[in-house]
């Protein structure tokens, strides 16, 4: 097993909380819960002397004097002023904001010189965008999907980014949204996808609505005769493409190409869905953007403010989600804890 896993199934051992390793490789809590794992860890840090100070909100830094800058935090009891030997800062991202994670601090970093880059959605939902008869895109869903589909889970699919950088073909599961698609398979694209909008303006996902049949299969099906029967029916019969899967073919395909049937196969394997924006950062299961590597040295510790470091999701990396979010952030939290240690005792 992976060191790295070791020592994280060892320390949650350590807290009383029994782990197992999933068919992915990673670890979860046998009981599938986080609460009893937060509450035991912080019951041993009370119990090693760590004070916790609830509701207090950190600032930036008062002007200084000739001790150097103090923490301002505002209190329940009115603001506070607070000089440090050494401050770590793990003040999360700029999504759900109602959590606490607001982004605030981005102003007191940048005004004290430390590069930060621009907080954005990652893991994130993303607007869809049709192309008209004219050839033109639309915003949105037509009113008639959006009325009958949103909601609709979209399962056993595959997703890839059209064309060149994209990313490779995963499988999963999303969900059709009023304003657009989300969910685990969207998350799995979402970084390309955002980057590819930033710079096209939009970003044209191929959407495999039946994985696990090769195209020769999906032509041979489609091409069969179908008589009288409709060509839903016929879709619904030889490949079990019904309800939101058949309704995205007719919302995303061009008539001419429908009725075409070697063209119809082709699409069924690859749906051109286009995206034409992030939802709002507020919504994103994580951010990307934060403070700059090149901001730190060794230990993440600021250049341009030693003794103060930095660490979690405020640092410029972004990952998918399935535990790599988490496991990044409790990572730079011993590599900043490192770091403290070696500032202190040098
Ligand atoms: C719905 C949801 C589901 C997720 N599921 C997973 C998952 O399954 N696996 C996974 O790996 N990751 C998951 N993540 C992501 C993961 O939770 C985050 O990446 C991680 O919690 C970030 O840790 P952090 O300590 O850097 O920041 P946070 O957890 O955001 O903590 C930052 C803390 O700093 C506080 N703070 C911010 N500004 C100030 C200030 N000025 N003064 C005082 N306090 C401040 C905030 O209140 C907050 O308590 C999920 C996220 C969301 C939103």
């Amino acid at each position: 097993m992976h060191s790295g896993l070791r020592k994280l199934r060892e320390w949650a051992q350590g807290l009383g909380i029994s782990t197992f390793v999933g068919s992915s490789g990673r670890v979860f809590p046998t009981d599938l819960k986080a609460a009893p794992l937060l509450r035991s860890w912080l019951h041993r840090l009370r119990a090693s002397g760590v004070r916790f100070h609830m509701r207090h909100r950190w600032l930036g830094w008062d002007g200084g004097d000739a001790t150097g800058q103090r923490l301002r935090f505002a209190t329940p009891h009115g603001e506070a002023l607070i000089a440090a030997d050494a401050v770590v800062l793990a003040l999360g991202g700029a999504s759900w904001a109602r959590l606490g994670s607001d982004g605030a601090w981005v102003e007191p970093l940048a005004a004290r010189g430390v590069a930060v880059a621009p907080l954005r959605p990652s893991n994130c939902g993303f607007h869809v965008a049709r192309a008209t008869a004219d050839g033109t895109l639309a915003a949105g869903w037509s009113e008639h999907f959006q009325t009958r589909f949103a909601g609709a889970p979209l399962k056993n699919v595959a997703l890839s980014l059209d064309g060149e950088g994209g990313a490779a073909k995963q499988n999963g599961e999303f969900v059709v949204t009023d304003y657009g698609v989300e969910g685990s398979l969207v998350y799995a694209l979402s970084a390309q996808a955002r980057e590819r909008i930033a710079r096209d303006g939009h970003a044209t996902l191929a959407l495999d609505l039946l994985p696990t049949h090769s195209a020769e299969q999906v032509g041979a099906e489609v091409a069969r005769p179908r008589g009288s029967r409709s060509l839903g029916t016929h879709l619904k019969s030889r490949l079990g493409l019904g309800g939101a899967k058949a309704a995205l073919i007719y919302e995303l395909l061009p008539r001419p190409v429908i009725d075409d049937a070697t063209q119809l196969a082709a699409a069924i394997k690859a749906l051109p869905l286009t995206l034409s924006q992030t939802r709002p950062i507020d919504e994103a299961i994580s951010t990307t953007g934060g403070v700059r590597f090149e901001a730190m040295r060794a230990g993440l510790m600021l250049d341009a403010i030693p003794g103060v470091f930095c660490a979690g999701e405020m640092l410029d990396w972004e990952a998918p989600t399935g535990g790599y979010l988490l496991s990044a952030c409790f990572a730079s939290g011993v590599a900043a804890a490192n770091g403290v240690l070696a500032h202190l005792r040098p």
